[in-house]
């Protein structure tokens, strides 16, 4: 099972910096989706063309020069699966790297794995492990943070079912903001709720976006929704109390500090702090993002 809590990357002087002896490689598939969540920081007011021969050159060649250093490949979007290139891309990935599989995450909301066909292939892909945003247990109110027509409770399971099937791990993403799942009770909802559908849960704060490109309704949305980092602690360190705790760790990759519970048997990690800037801790860990331009941007 995936788990950052276990995650430890060592770190070598460069200038005044720490760097990692891994990176992370976000592929971006597509810039659009599906939902329209009012957090999302991947709209922006401007998006480059796609372009699938370029994507493919870049991905080729990231891959021959930076191999050893890649800890994950994770899939991103916008939503990825809407891509109209989404298997083509998936077929390609496997063909640069059938001799040193790259340890591979599809992030995703899910919708399209409401196909029995889709989830089919995608269960048979080579991708490791599947996280799915689901932000509230009440359908309604999930509905109205993510705006798309995304599964309910029923739907998640047979997608677990299949996907666990076939040795895929499945995580929940949702995040913690003031309109959402804000309380105890309401955290302890949604695990129950969810008990039994998914891995893991992983809980992440929303956090203030001031990203220059981002669209005026999720900055604003940010700002107006995000708790403060003590309210976090408490209700974090309520659940952990309440629950019992396997592990905490304030050193995972040297700098986030995460936490995990058993929630009624339910597996859930708690990210306590979202780190603003790196570069105020002095480390890094280069995360590579390859665009679907074949633009590749080192953040
Ligand atoms: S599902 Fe993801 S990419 Fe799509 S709108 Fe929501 S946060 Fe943005």
């Amino acid at each position: 099972m995936i788990n950052e809590v276990e995650k430890e990357f060592s770190f070598k002087t460069k200038g005044k910096y720490s760097v990692s002896n891994k990176i992370f490689l976000d592929l971006i598939f597509t810039n659009k989706c599906n939902c329209d969540c009012r957090f999302c920081i991947a709209k922006t007011k401007s998006y480059a063309d796609e372009d699938l021969e370029r994507w493919k050159s870049s991905f080729k060649k990231t891959i021959e020069i930076f191999k050893d250093e890649i800890d994950s490949l994770i899939i991103l979007g916008g939503e990825a699966t809407i891509d109209l290139h989404f298997f083509i891309k998936l077929d390609y990935i496997d063909e640069v790297t059938k001799d040193n599989h790259i340890f591979t995450i599809l992030t995703t909301n899910g919708c399209l794995l409401r196909s029995d066909s889709f989830l089919k292939r995608v269960a048979e892909s080579s991708i490791d492990s599947v996280n799915i945003s689901v932000m509230n247990h009440e359908e309604e109110h999930n509905k109205y943070l993510m705006r798309g027509k995304t599964l309910n409770r029923d739907e998640l399971k047979k997608v677990y079912d299949v996907l666990h099937n076939q040795g895929k791990t499945v995580r929940f993403n949702t995040n913690v903001a003031k309109n959402n799942l804000c309380t105890l009770d309401r955290l302890e909802k949604y695990i129950n709720y969810f008990n039994g559908c998914c891995d893991t849960i992983k809980l992440t704060p929303l956090m203030k976006t001031d990203m220059f490109n981002t669209e005026d309704e999720v900055l604003e949305y940010t700002h107006e929704q995000t708790m403060d980092k003590s309210d976090i602690k408490k209700l974090f360190d309520s659940l952990i109390s309440k629950h019992g705790t396997k592990t905490t760790n304030g050193n995972v990759f040297g700098l986030i500090n995460y936490a995990e519970a058993y929630v009624n048997s339910q597996h859930v990690i708690l990210k306590y702090e979202q780190v603003e800037d790196m570069y105020d801790l002095d480390k890094v860990i280069p995360t590579l993002k390859l665009y679907p331009n074949g633009n590749l941007s080192n953040e």
